[in-house]
């Protein structure tokens, strides 16, 4: 299953492609449908500015350098985790963005993120590549994470702040060229 997008020197959506309109209505809703995303900026989905910072390296470094860059990302739902690899390979005057899914694994109980507001007391920041979560104590997968706290087996709800972590961070933008970037995704077990 692939996910596919093309965006211009601007990051402007050019074309969209693969499963997109599956993964937008699981995950974020029928606004995000391919009719209605083509001619809108990359920006608009990307909205922490880490995140944003790095998408928009990756492109400047894609059209300058010609040279594909690849890493293995997490795209998870409530109940999946999912394993991904991007592939950033330059077409024409743009960038096709080509991210497929390597493997899943289900997750119980499920856990529902949602943005945290920054009035809040205690910030939770969750990496946008590798899912890990921070809560000042150091980068934790999901699972270890929730045992170290007291939560039992309903659905968990947490509030996050998406960025990038540092390791991920690293690892992208020093990937040389032509090699696939392991990031903090364990992609095998
Ligand atoms: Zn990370």
């Amino acid at each position: 299953m692939n996910v596919i997008y093309k965006v211009d020197s601007d990051a402007v959506i050019q074309d969209i492609g693969g499963s997109w309109d599956f993964f937008a209505k699981e995950n974020e809703g029928p606004h995000l449908l391919s009719s209605n995303v083509v001619g809108t900026s990359l920006w608009t989905y990307i909205i922490d500015s880490s995140t944003r910072k790095l998408y928009q390296d990756i492109i400047v470094r894609v059209l300058d350098t010609a040279e594909p860059v690849n890493f293995r990302y997490r795209c998870d739902s409530p109940g999946m985790k999912r394993f991904m690899n991007m592939n950033i390979t330059k077409e024409g005057t743009g960038v096709l963005f080509n991210s497929s899914v390597e493997r899943v694994e289900t997750r119980s109980p499920e856990v529902y993120f949602s943005i945290k507001s920054k009035s809040l007391a205690k910030i939770i920041k969750r990496c946008s590549i590798c899912t890990k979560l921070n809560d000042g104590t150091g980068w934790k997968e999901i699972g270890p994470w929730l045992s170290e706290g007291n939560f039992d087996n309903d659905d968990i709800n947490l509030s996050v702040m998406y960025c990038v972590c540092e390791k991920c961070s690293r690892s992208i933008r020093t990937i040389p060229g032509r090699q696939t970037l392991y990031t903090g995704v364990d992609s095998r077990r």
